[in-house]
């Protein structure tokens, strides 16, 4: 008698798709929700699942950050659709973003004038 069993790591996307303009880079991106779990698998059949985590991540800049286990599992059952800004685990960068109006330039750096297309910024 032998037994082949493993204990994997699986990340799997949660039906979530929500449109935001994004914390960190200041365009606009998707947010999409992460779950990876933990589960101990005996002759390839998964056994038993533990250590849920949630993570969401974002189409734009590819960030990614934890979100608490209850926000999680209400996406994950489908009773939660979008989340509030302070859900996200980024930090509020909003205020240190500049978009110039003429050519949609951002950035986070406090120039006078637009990098790119010399447009003044307010
Ligand atoms: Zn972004
Ligand atoms: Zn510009």
């Amino acid at each position: 008698m032998f037994f082949i069993f493993g204990i994997n790591q699986k990340e799997q996307q949660l039906e979530f798709d929500q449109v935001v303009i994004c914390n960190n880079c200041g365009k606009y991106g998707h947010i999409t929700v992460w779950m990876t779990y933990s589960y101990f698998m005996l002759f390839f059949i998964p056994l038993f699942k533990w250590g849920r985590r949630y993570f969401v991540k974002m189409s734009c800049c590819g960030e990614v950050g934890e979100i608490s286990k209850e926000l999680g599992e209400k996406i994950a059952e489908g009773r939660l659709h979008t989340l509030a800004p302070e859900d996200l685990p980024f930090p509020d960068n909003q205020s240190k973003w500049h978009r110039c109006p003429k050519c949609g330039y951002v950035t986070g750096e406090d120039f006078e004038f637009c990098p790119k297309c010399g447009n003044k910024l307010s």
